[in-house]
């Protein structure tokens, strides 16, 4: 489902899809893109402060913080992930289909695991359907015959970067002939920032309407914009942006 939107996204060529998500990076990174935005107005950041509740309080919104901190400002732009939104407490209560939506959550529960592992110095791209993890990647190799593989997987609960052992036996059956060094992966689904990994949402979710909620303030979406309007500025806006498949899809839940 994901991926038909990346489709429409690119003007319903496959071509197209492939560059932009295959191929378009942003230039130093995603923190170059961070770094940028920042830059430009001086703004107070916070890392490491969760927010407990934003209230609505006549034209002004209150966000509150875990740790007891208020802040008020005009609007309030909430871009956590769908599965975590349902920890923040809105007053008043956000509108039914959005409550909805927030309910069902995204489906993802997959892992991207990153593996050491000694072998040909060759660059690897195995795919098996069906394993723990997949699609499996070099993404460089080291001087000394060791490689860097990524692995996509459906289910973080079928594999487990710590166990080494169990991992060589995967590893066997998607690229035999070599050998785990080590692997590290983390764990989005038990993170209670995240709860669920790359934002893959579920049958009929993108269908829902957009609905202009009872602060006219909409929650952290894309807000009214009609589905076509949506897409023609999405795509308008890949040539600057590059590649960011969660971000654009979630744009597009409204
Ligand atoms: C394992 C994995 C691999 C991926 N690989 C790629 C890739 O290779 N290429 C690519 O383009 N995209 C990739 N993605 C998708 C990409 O990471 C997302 O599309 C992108 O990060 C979405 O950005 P965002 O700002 O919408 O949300 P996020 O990056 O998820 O940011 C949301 C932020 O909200 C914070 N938050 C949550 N709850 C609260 C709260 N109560 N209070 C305060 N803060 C809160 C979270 O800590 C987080 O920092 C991957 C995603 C995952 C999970």
């Amino acid at each position: 489902m994901s991926v038909l939107r990346w489709h429409a996204l690119s003007g319903y060529s496959l071509e197209l899809t492939q560059f932009t998500v295959g191929r378009a990076t942003i230039v130093g990174g995603t923190r170059a893109l961070l770094d940028a935005i920042g830059s430009v107005t001086p703004f107070e950041r916070r890392l490491d402060t969760a927010v407990a509740a934003v209230t609505q309080r006549g034209n002004r919104v209150e966000v509150e913080t875990r740790g007891g901190d208020t802040f008020a400002a005009g609007a309030a732009v909430v871009a956590v992930p769908l599965n975590a939104v349902g920890a923040i407490e809105f007053t008043p209560a956000l509108p039914e289909d959005k409550r909805r939506a927030i309910a069902l959550g995204q489906a993802s529960r997959g892992i991207k695991i990153f593996i050491r592992a000694r072998g040909e110095p060759l660059l690897q791209n195995s795919i098996r359907p069906g394993h723990p993890f997949g699609h499996l990647d070099t993404d460089w190799v080291d001087g000394d015959g060791v490689q860097q593989l990524i692995g996509f997987g459906i289910d973080a609960e079928r594999c487990h970067a710590g166990d080494l052992p169990a991992l060589q036996s995967q590893l066997e059956a998607i690229l035999p002939g070599y050998v785990v060094v080590d692997a590290t992966a983390h764990d989005w689904l038990a993170d209670e920032l995240s709860r669920g990994t790359w934002a893959i949402h579920r049958p009929r979710l993108v269908r829902a309407p957009p609905r202009r909620d009872a602060t006219g303030r909409g929650a952290g979406c894309a807000g009214r914009l009609g589905h076509r309007q949506r897409v023609g500025r999405l795509h308008r806006r890949r040539d600057r942006v590059g590649a960011a498949p969660g971000a654009r899809a979630s744009a597009l839940t409204g």
